[in-house]
């Protein structure tokens, strides 16, 4: 099983860069209620995590997307299946994402929301993959900056498993793991491999 996957961020790393990521949250945007907006369902892991860390009277909010097929892949359009349930005219907008890749998505999206007016738009990742950034992105709060692994856990799934790993792992044998996409499963109840 650790052949497959390491471990890249333990529980207690990813706990204590929330805290100061909620911390500089609640600095920035003191005397404000900003809206912060979670894509579904990668996202809702960290959101849930970071909003408590946040001294603020925010407000949350979802939206759920998918990419417009094969045609369109790689460009980043996306078709909203949920939007959100409030308006964001006026508002201090946060976008909350899990992990940005290249970027396109999370591109498309912020000029979808650009178009409601905020008041301000800006974007907490938690994992930044930069090396692969396609269209430049103005990232306001990062957690980690993410080698080019594919990653699973704290939200991040393969195949709509492993969300609710606590940590997150690299996958070292993307092969293997789509030969068996159950195999991290012990990881649940053994804990992460190495012991960490
Ligand atoms: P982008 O448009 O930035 O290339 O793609 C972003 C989306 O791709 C993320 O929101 C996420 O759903 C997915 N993604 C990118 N890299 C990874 C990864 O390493 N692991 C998982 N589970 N999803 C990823």
């Amino acid at each position: 099983m650790s052949d497959l996957a390491s471990v890249l961020y333990g529980e207690d790393e990813i706990r204590a860069r929330v805290g100061e990521l909620g911390r500089d949250i609640t600095r920035d945007y003191a005397g404000r209620s900003p809206v912060l907006i979670s894509v579904l369902k990668g996202g809702v892991v960290f959101l849930s995590d970071l909003f408590r860390a946040i001294q603020l009277p925010v407000r949350i909010d979802f939206m759920s997307i998918s990419s417009y097929g094969a045609g369109a892949e790689g460009s980043g359009v996306v078709r909203i299946l949920k939007d959100l349930d409030q308006d964001i005219g006026g508002e201090d907008v946060l976008v909350v994402e899990d992990i940005i890749d290249t970027g396109l998505t999370l591109s498309y999206l912020l000029s979808a929301l650009r178009a409601r007016d905020p008041k301000s738009l800006e974007v907490c990742t938690l994992l930044d993959k930069s090396v692969r950034r396609i269209p430049p992105l103005e990232i306001r709060y990062r957690g980690f900056d993410c080698p080019d692994s594919f990653v699973v856990g704290y939200g991040l799934d393969y195949r709509e498993r492993y969300r609710n790993l606590p940590f997150i792992l690299a996958v070292d044998d993307q092969t293997g793991l789509a030969e068996n996409p159950d195999a991290l499963a012990g990881l649940l109840t053994e804990g992460p491999p190495g012991g960490i």
